[in-house]
């Protein structure tokens, strides 16, 4: 069940053993960004920075551009304009492949889980860009297991199965296992109860405090997102109107009644 598989979360393992604690010296930077849909201009000269190790929420209403700008840096749309630098390292208009390659793992909105499929089906999804032998696979698996402990007695069950929060933790877990330094998350909250959903923010915040990851979060529960933040940038109609510290954004009342809805 979902409470469990959330709570177990990612500290049974120590630390993330491949690559993905930081050293400080990575972090994200999107400049200038233009990117959209045929006619449709969905990020209109966009900036954001994502420290190393810490999480910086992406906010704003519907059709804001959030998903969008976690689509243009994981490759699935090109930019037309604009930056995208991982630890200074150009990957603009990269293929999704590669952006994996270079340490970036996008969970997109909606949980992404292949119910058809079993959990370890779907957690071998993650290793597709992996040339490593066989061992080295499954010795990755097993440390996700051991991560998320549910899942590890779910490996032989159907995707369709699991509860909402265990298929947060499946997508996440399948995420990890490319070996990322940045964490793309869109709504992991989405569709989950208040307990389940508290616990995933749990989660996300061990990845980044004990694990080292740099996490962009996209959340539409402003509230909860800049609770666990670091950083937030809102934005409103494809443009950044506001970006500060996690504390001073939720401060503001004007920006909260005009952009994050509480
Ligand atoms: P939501 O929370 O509703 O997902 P969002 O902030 O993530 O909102 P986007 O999904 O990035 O916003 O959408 C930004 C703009 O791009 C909106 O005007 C939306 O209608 C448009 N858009 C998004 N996806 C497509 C698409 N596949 N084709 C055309 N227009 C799109």
């Amino acid at each position: 069940m979902s409470d469990e598989a959330v709570s177990n979360g990612a500290a049974s393992n120590g630390a993330v053993s491949n690559g993905a604690v930081s050293n400080g010296a990575e972090a994200l930077a999107v400049e200038g960004l233009v990117a959209g849909y045929g006619e449709v201009i969905a990020l209109d000269g966009v900036t954001v920075t994502a420290a190393a190790s810490g999480i910086t929420a992406v906010l704003g209403a519907n059709g804001a551009g959030k998903t969008t700008l976690l689509r243009a840096i994981s490759g699935m749309i090109k930019p037309r304009r604009g930056r995208i630098l991982l630890a200074d390292h150009d990957v603009t208009g990269r293929s999704p492949e590669q952006i994996v390659r270079a340490g970036i793992a996008h969970v997109p909105e909606g949980q992404g889980v292949i119910p058809e499929l079993t959990v370890e089906e779907n957690l071998r999804i993650g290793m597709m860009s992996w040339r490593g032998k066989r061992a080295a696979r499954g010795a990755a698996m097993e440390e996700e297991y051991a991560r998320f402990k549910p899942l590890a007695d779910r490996r032989r069950k159907l995707a369709s199965t699991l509860s909402g929060g265990e298929r947060q933790m499946l997508v996440i877990a399948r995420a990890l296992l490319a070996r990322p330094r940045v964490l793309l998350l869109d709504e992991p909250s989405l569709g989950l109860a208040p307990r389940v959903m508290a616990q995933v923010m749990d989660l996300v915040v061990r990845l980044s405090r004990e694990h080292g990851l740099t996490i962009v979060l996209v959340e539409q529960n402003a509230r909860s997102a800049l609770a666990i933040a670091d950083h937030g940038v809102v934005l409103n109609l494809g443009r950044v109107v506001a970006s500060a510290d996690a504390a001073t954004l939720a401060a503001d009342v004007a920006l909260r009644h005009h952009y994050l809805g509480f």
